[in-house]
């Protein structure tokens, strides 16, 4: 209330936009982004770290690199448009001498933010503004709906970079190995979130809401997503850019309960304190637990080092007080119950944990399943795959062959392709820079070779690869779309997403 200005460190900075969405006076700019009128407080900000100087043993506190004059361009082609690859972006693109290629299959960029990221959690989504930014800058060129792999192969895209850097993210699923799992009506979080986020390619997931239970199988934030989305009044997701046929489907919804249930205890629960806080927030809604199941962890708050257990733990006793009104939805937690078996011809219709605390059975009778129990990176033809961290193999960003776990120069990788599918989005602009910094030293080492066609323009052969393929400008128009369609709504919205590959495309074409 008495600042005069704020001064926020570049580098410990994670883009992740709350102080950009929170400020009352929309008062804070990214550097570049400064209207010229305002120069004056980039010298005053440069003034201020001169004068308190950032302790420069911090491992983000880098000085930003800059590329010699006699140094020929770098070029790198990113594979992924989504938060690791934008930060990836951000930080080549801010090199002078640098040249980046952003690709993404999907026609629309930004990942996870876009198809991943709940859509009632509008400031998290607000950092797509950010890599906005990042994509309109004059050295990055989008190339989105080209699957790297079936449109241009990786061997093509080094013909023109000197360096690839995998940002493809976890697309497929962890699994829990035990009978009936692919049974219809049991799916993984990742399906559903990408159904109700409107990502083509879980459009025509059957979700059946007609019951009175669903089943989440694990406790991280992705389960209290699923949890928060299935209970919450539908009005809730009202004005947000929530699919239409996910908003259709759940003002039709039959589900009193939603059981989130998990293999250990309250204390070790994989989920943030402050989405367990949010459950508590929605209208018309119990969050109830057994206290038998959460007496089981008293004494082990955060004792064993993990920050905000003992809260978590607090507040799931104060849950097992509330015996649940049965006119208002519930959300139950569950704790140390293992998957043991999931029953149904054809479809689902139970599902049986074994309690690790009673060796007892429980089976709770349900048609939908939503298994929350992480994701998992797939392998890309030709980049080495570690099946156990379930990553590209690598080192610090650097693509290591199998077995020697030598670099194979000019392949990088970044995101959850890298460290597996853990933390939040702003994770993402650390692990990127470490990537782009081993690429750079790479380079700067003459360790990459020149590509063979250096001097040709990338935008020419990839027109010719792909037709179909949706430049930055295209993507502005759908943009420009779906805000219309939302601002025409009945109640209006953010957007109004437009959802098939065909409808993606015209708009990028109008
Ligand atoms: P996660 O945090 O790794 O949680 C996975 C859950 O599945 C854990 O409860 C885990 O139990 C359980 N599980 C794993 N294997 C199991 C098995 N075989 N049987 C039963 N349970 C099993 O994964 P996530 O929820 O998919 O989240 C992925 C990442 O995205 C996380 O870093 C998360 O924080 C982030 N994310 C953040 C937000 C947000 O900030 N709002 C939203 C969504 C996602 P154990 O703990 O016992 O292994």
């Amino acid at each position: 209330m008495t600042a005069e200005q704020l001064y926020i460190d570049p580098s410990t900075c994670i883009d992740c936009s709350a102080c950009v969405t929170a400020c009352p006076v929309s008062a804070i700019y990214d550097e570049n982004d400064m209207p010229e009128e305002f120069d004056l407080f980039k010298q005053i900000n440069a003034d201020y770290f001169e004068k308190s100087p950032l302790d420069i043993s911090h491992p983000a506190r880098k000085k930003r690199r800059s590329l010699t004059e006699q140094q020929p361009v770098l070029r790198v082609a990113i594979v992924g448009a989504g938060a690791s690859g934008c930060y990836a972006a951000d930080e080549l693109a801010r090199i002078a001498g640098v040249e980046v290629s952003v690709f993404d299959r999907r026609p629309v960029p930004f990942g996870l933010v876009r198809g991943g990221v709940a859509p009632d959690h509008h400031k998290t989504k607000a950092v797509a503004d950010q890599f906005e930014k990042t994509l309109r800058r004059p050295n990055v060129t989008s190339y989105f709906n080209v699957d790297v792999g079936i449109q241009v192969t990786l061997d093509e895209l080094l013909e023109f970079h000197h360096a690839v850097v995998f940002a493809v993210g976890a697309t497929s699923d962890k699994t829990l190995g035990i009978p009936g799992e692919a049974l219809e009506g049991s799916y993984s979080a990742r399906q559903f979130v990408a159904w109700y986020n409107g990502d083509s390619s879980a459009a025509d997931l059957p979700v059946d809401l007609s019951g009175q239970r669903v089943v989440v199988v694990g406790n991280g934030n992705v389960s209290m997503d699923v949890a928060r989305i299935l209970a919450a009044p539908v009005e809730t997701f009202e004005p947000t850019d929530m699919a239409d046929h996910a908003l259709q489907a759940l003002r039709h919804s039959a589900v009193r309960e939603v059981v989130v249930v998990a293999r250990r205890g309250p204390v070790d629960a994989a989920h943030t304190f402050s989405e367990l806080w949010q459950l508590t927030q929605l209208e018309g809604v119990d969050v109830v637990t057994d206290i038998a199941e959460i007496d089981h962890d008293v004494g082990r708050g955060d004792g064993d080092g993990q920050f905000g257990s003992e809260r978590k733990l607090a507040m799931n006793t104060a849950f097992a007080q509330n015996p649940g009104d049965d006119s208002r939805r519930k959300i139950s937690l569950r704790y140390y119950l293992t998957p043991e078996a999931i029953g149904g011809d054809g479809s689902v219709e139970s599902m049986t944990f074994r309690s690790s605390v009673t060796g007892e059975l429980e089976t709770f009778q349900t048609g939908l399943i939503l298994r929350a129990i992480g994701y998992r990176a797939e392998p890309i033809r030709g980049v080495p795959f570690d099946p156990v961290r379930g990553t590209i193999r690598n080192i610090a960003g650097r693509v290591t062959t199998e077995g020697a776990e030598s670099p194979i120069h000019g392949l990088y990788c970044t995101g959850w392709a890298k460290r597996g599918p853990t933390g939040v989005i702003g994770t993402n602009k650390v692990d990127s820079q470490q990537t782009v910094a081993a690429l750079c030293e790479d380079f700067e080492s003459g360790n990459l070779t020149d590509p063979a066609r250096l001097n040709d323009d990338v935008a020419t052969f990839m027109n010719e690869k792909q037709p179909d393929l949706v430049s930055f400008a295209g993507w502005q128009r759908i943009d420009a779309a779906e805000r219309e369609r939302g601002r025409i709504s009945t109640v209006p919205r953010t957007r109004s997403k437009l959802i098939s590959v065909d409808a993606l495309l015209a708009a990028s074409r109008l």
